[in-house]
C-alpha cells in the first residue's frame, strides 16, 4: 500500500474492465481515501455492490462526481461527449476529469467545451486489457508494467498532470505525455490497425463456403486461434475507436494495404528472397518487444496451458 492517498474522492464513470480495474488497483494500492462509482445500467451498479470493491455505488453519473477530486471517465468513447455534458454543472471546482478511452483526440473535441474552466482535463489512455469487458472482468494487476499515455491540452496546470500521474505509476503503470494527435497515429498501428485486420481474418474465415465453420474452429491453432481472441473485443468499444479516429487509421491502412500489395506480389512471382528478407525484418521487432520487456519470450506469449481434454 502507498504511504498516502493521493485523492481523497475518486469517481469511477463505467465500472466495466478498465474502470473495474482502476477500483481494484486504486483499493489494493490505498490511493484515495473513498472510491466511488456509478454504472449506466441497474444490472452493472447491483453486480458492483455485490463485489465489495469500492466505497460507495451511485444512482446517476451527477451524483458520483459531486465533491470528487478525481473524476474518471471508463465508459465507450462515443458515450464521453454527453456524459460530460451531464456532469459539467456538478464537478467541483479545482477537480481533475479523465478518462480512459482508447482515442484522444475525438475525446478532446467532444469533452472539453462541455467542462467548466474551474476543473481540470487531463485525457489519459492506459495501454492495456483483454477482451473481456463487464464488472467482473477487471483485475488489480492490469496495469503493472503497461503504458498510460496522458495527453493533457496545452495550458493544462502541470500540477494536475503530475497528480494523475502519480495515480496511474502508483498502480504500475509506465506512464508518458504526448499530444493526442501522435497518440493516435501511433496506436492507430500499434493496436487499431492490428483489430481491424483480427476482426476482418475472423470475418472472412468465417464466411468461406469451402471451409466450413467447424473446421475453422478444429483446426484454430495454426494462427487464427490468437486472431480469434483479439476479434472478440468489445464490439461498441471497437466501432467507436475507428469512428473516432478515422483520419490516423484511413493513413495506416493505405500504408498496410500497399504493403500487402508487395507481399502479395511477391507470392505471385514466387519471390523467395523478397518474402525471407521481409520475415526476417519483422521477426527482428518481436525480438525488439520482448527485449524491452513488452511481452515474453515464452512460446505461445507464454500462457498457462491446463491439461486439455482428449478428445472422445
Ligand atoms: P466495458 O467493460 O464494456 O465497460 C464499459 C462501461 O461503460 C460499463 O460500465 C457500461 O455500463 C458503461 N457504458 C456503456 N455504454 C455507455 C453509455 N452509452 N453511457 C454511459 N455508460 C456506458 O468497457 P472497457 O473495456 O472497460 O472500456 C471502457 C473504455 O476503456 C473505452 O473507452 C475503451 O476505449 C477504453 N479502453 C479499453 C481497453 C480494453 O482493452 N478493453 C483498453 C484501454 C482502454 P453498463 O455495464 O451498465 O452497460
Amino acid at each position: 500500500m502507498s504511504a498516502a492517498p493521493i485523492f481523497r474522492r475518486v469517481a469511477l464513470i463505467g465500472f466495466g474492465l478498465i474502470g473495474g480495474s482502476i477500483a481494484r488497483a486504486a483499493r489494493a494500492e490505498g490511493l484515495a481515501s473513498e472510491i466511488v462509482t456509478t454504472a449506466r445500467s441497474e444490472k452493472t451498479r447491483a453486480r458492483v455492490v455485490e463485489l465489495n470493491i469500492v466505497d460507495r455505488v451511485l444512482e446517476t453519473n451527477a451524483e458520483a462526481v459531486k465533491d470528487a477530486d478525481l473524476v474518471i471517465l471508463c465508459i465507450p468513447v462515443g458515450a464521453c461527449g454527453a456524459v460530460a455534458q451531464e456532469i459539467a454543472p456538478h464537478l467541483k471546482a479545482g477537480a481533475i476529469v479523465s478518462d480512459v478511452g482508447s482515442v484522444k483526440g475525438a475525446i478532446i473535441r467532444e469533452m472539453a467545451p462541455h467542462l467548466p474552466d474551474s476543473v481540470h482535463f487531463v485525457p489519459a489512455h492506459p495501454v492495456a486489457g483483454t477482451e473481456h469487458s463487464g464488472p467482473d472482468s477487471g483485475f488489480a494487476e492490469l496495469f503493472i508494467n503497461r503504458w498510460c499515455i496522458l495527453t493533457p491540452p496545452e495550458g493544462t496546470d502541470p500540477m494536475a498532470v503530475e497528480a494523475l500521474r502519480a495515480f496511474w505509476a502508483a498502480m504500475g503503470a509506465k506512464v508518458e505525455t504526448m499530444t493526442p494527435d501522435h497518440h493516435d497515429l501511433v496506436l492507430a498501428i500499434t493496436s487499431h490497425l492490428p483489430h481491424l485486420i483480427a476482426y476482418t481474418i475472423v470475418g472472412t474465415a468465417d464466411e468461406l463456403a469451402q471451409v466450413t465453420s467447424s473446421e475453422v474452429i478444429k483446426f484454430s491453432a495454426g494462427g487464427f486461434r490468437d486472431f480469434t481472441r483479439i476479434a472478440a473485443s468489445d464490439p461498441t468499444m471497437w466501432r467507436d475507436v475507428f469512428l473516432n479516429n478515422k483520419e490516423a487509421v484511413l493513413e495506416m491502412l493505405g500504408t498496410f494495404n500497399e504493403d500487402l500489395s508487395k507481399l502479395t506480389r511477391a507470392i505471385r512471382r514466387g519471390d523467395g528472397e523478397a518474402l525471407f528478407d521481409h520475415f526476417t525484418r519483422t521477426r527482428a521487432i518481436r525480438r525488439g518487444i520482448v527485449e524491452i520487456g513488452q511481452d515474453s519470450a515464452a512460446p505461445d506469449f507464454g500462457r498457462p496451458h491446463p491439461p486439455l481434454k482428449k478428445a472422445e
